[in-house]
């Protein structure tokens, strides 16, 4: 059994996907092209923002935003102590401060409250100055951003979305990456929109930051490729993968209801045994992982060992809080403890999870997850 099933998902498209590469080959025109011009369109108009700026990966991505910005030395930039490194790595690139906040004990996105406490200790303090939030759309569940926007406007903040596990999710009519100030998504092949390598995209609704984007992606160009006015990067999307994503940017939303159907079968069958996510009213999540949260590590452990003997893969989404990583260890955490952050990353498990993971499939993790619980209670 696979965790996330691509070759089940490249038998749904093989047709199209395979169609459209022998068409970008024969075009041989590799580099931004038709194919990434075409995505950057229906990809903004998707998530209904003005600009798309697609670029090599997720991480590239968010520096892009951070350069768009000029976030760098002596800004401080509060980030949720529960996500992936790449949330945080390339703002520390630009030379900024990361300064972790707690999460959610439900949502297991950033918590407000703990923002507003590092941002306050960071002010109070007066070294470094409170320059963005980053917001994680956290195993595909939109952060909330109605009390975040409202932290970052009262704090003169940037609020940046990190919307790589988010991509097809929405909140109250409108769709993730369409958030904050700015956002950015990644097209890893095991993201809800994936491409078969790597891929990113910024989104923005402002003229002047999508200017900056395009030339940042490009060494920094000016007017021509060889006018170079800043420093920027090289982070382009290639035109096979923008072609992939072409394809399979128009089945996401079939995606995201069956994704919307498995998560509810496990919902119904789980929820007496373990925690299972939480999906706020008016809010649709992309599932980017289906994690279930245990009563103490000990049975998380119990439980991933007992599916790993019967050949199911569970994976720890992520093993360790941001604070606990030993590149963050000189990072200053202003008293703030992160209880909830060490709590899920000690009692979290994820399971196989796709929009087409068979029944058959399925029954069998269920299964698998009643046996260890009924041994459990036996000794
Ligand atoms: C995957 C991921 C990224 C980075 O995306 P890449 O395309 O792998 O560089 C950033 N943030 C989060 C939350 C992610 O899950």
């Amino acid at each position: 059994m696979e965790f996330i099933d691509l070759k089940a998902q490249y038998r749904q498209y093989q047709g199209e996907i395979d169609h459209k590469i022998l068409e970008v080959m024969g075009k041989a025109h590799f580099i931004l092209g038709e194919e990434v011009g075409a995505f950057e369109g229906r990809a903004a108009r998707y998530v209904g923002r003005r600009h798309a700026v697609a670029c090599s990966d997720g991480t590239s991505a968010l520096q892009l935003a951070y350069m768009a910005y000029g976030v760098g030395p002596g800004d401080a930039v509060f980030c949720p102590d529960m996500t992936f490194i790449a949330t945080v790595e390339p703002a520390c690139l630009m030379g900024a401060t990361p300064v972790f906040c707690d999460i959610d004990r439900v949502s297991y996105n950033i918590d407000p409250e703990s923002l507003e406490r590092q941002v306050g200790r960071v002010e109070k303090e007066g070294r470094l100055r409170p320059r963005a939030v980053v917001a994680v759309d956290f195993l595909g569940n939109p952060a909330d951003y109605g009390a975040l926007g409202e932290i970052a406007r009262r704090h003169g903040l940037l609020l940046i979305e990190d919307a790589a596990q988010g991509m097809g999710a929405g909140a109250h009519g409108r769709r993730c990456c369409s958030f904050g100030d700015i956002a950015a998504t990644s097209f890893f092949p095991t993201k809800p929109l994936g491409c078969y390598g790597d891929g990113g995209a910024v989104f923005t609704d402002d003229e002047e930051v999508y200017e900056r984007l395009l030339s940042l992606r490009v060494h920094g160009k000016g007017a021509t490729k060889y006018d170079n006015v800043r420093i920027g990067m090289n982070s382009r999307l290639d035109e096979l993968q923008a072609g992939i994503l072409n394809v399979k940017l128009g089945h996401l939303d079939r995606e995201i209801a069956l994704r919307q159907e498995v998560a509810k079968r496990y919902d119904e069958a789980l929820g007496v045994l373990a925690a299972v996510p939480q999906v706020r009213e008016g809010v649709v999540s992309a599932y980017a992982q289906y994690i279930l949260v245990l009563e103490s590590q000990e049975v998380r452990d119990g439980l991933m060992g007992h599916l790993k003997g019967q050949g199911i893969p569970a994976i720890q989404y992520y093993p360790n809080p941001m604070h606990r990583l030993p590149v963050f260890a000189g990072v200053e955490n202003y008293g703030e403890g992160f209880p909830n952050a060490t709590s899920y990353a000690d009692r979290s498990l994820g399971i196989p999870f796709s929009p087409y993971i068979s029944r058959e499939d399925q029954e069998r993790v269920i299964q698998g997850i009643r046996d260890f619980f009924s041994n459990q209670r036996c000794v």
